[in-house]
């Protein structure tokens, strides 16, 4: 019989499992090895947190693969100073990345009850940067913005006009688009002086962006 790996054995076995399909970015790979994937999930999961694979979470929702995460953090290009706007909390590990990486982080979601156990995690793992909210992410945070990278962990049909405007000039967002129900694009949008540039990163599955709050 294998003895059960130890948390930190299996991060270093998901941060292998990123590595060996290419992904390189050694800022984002120290932001994950920092956290721990197994306090995000719920424990019938349990053992397959550190598995390169999405999970379900409360409310019908979904944890993010790992290493599309990873992907996602590396397209925001986040540093040490920067405000960053999460819109899909979910269960709070992306938004945990990136306080790693950021100033601050502010991050929303529609289901209370998931805000409600991702701020519990967030406090119960000393994270004093993170910011939670309520609401329906697709307005933003205005009271809270201009915002210098803004992330969306669920899928729009187009990058929707009150988050563009509150990113600031030289900022960059990062996003899935598409329909729900098909294959989406990951893209990251840029603010430049000469308008909005944008890049596809490739196709990936996220549940949708919904109106108003559960
Ligand atoms: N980032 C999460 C994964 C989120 S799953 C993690 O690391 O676990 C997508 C989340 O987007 C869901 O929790 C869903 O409730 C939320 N969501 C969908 N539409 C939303 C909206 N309009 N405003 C805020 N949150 C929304």
């Amino acid at each position: 019989m294998t003895a059960a790996k130890t948390p930190d054995e299996n991060k270093m076995a998901l941060i292998f499992a990123l590595r060996s399909q290419g992904f390189r970015d050694q800022t984002v790979l120290h932001a994950m090895e920092a956290v721990d994937r197994g306090a995000f999930v719920n424990d019938t999961f349990a053992d397959r947190a550190y598995d390169d694979t999405p999970l379900p979470i409360d409310c019908g929702q979904t944890i993010s693969q790992p290493f599309i995460v990873a992907l996602m953090t590396e397209a925001l290009q986040v540093g040490p100073r920067d405000k960053v706007l999460e819109v899909g909390t979910g269960s709070g590990y992306q938004a945990a990345i990136l306080a790693k990486l950021a100033r601050r982080v502010y991050t929303v979601d529609r289901h209370r009850t998931l805000v409600r156990s991702a701020r519990e995690r967030f406090d119960a793992q000393g994270f004093t940067n993170i910011t939670t909210h309520a609401a329906d992410g697709s307005f933003g945070w205005p009271e809270q913005a201009p915002f210098d990278r803004i992330i969306l962990t669920a899928a729009a049909e187009d990058p929707p006009s009150p988050l563009l405007a509150q990113l600031k000039p030289g900022g960059i967002m990062v996003l899935p688009v598409g329909q729900s129900d098909t294959v989406q694009t990951l893209i990251q949008v840029k603010k430049t002086e000469n308008g909005l540039e944008y890049h596809e990163i490739r196709s990936v599955r996220f549940v949708p962006l919904l109106e108003g709050m559960v």
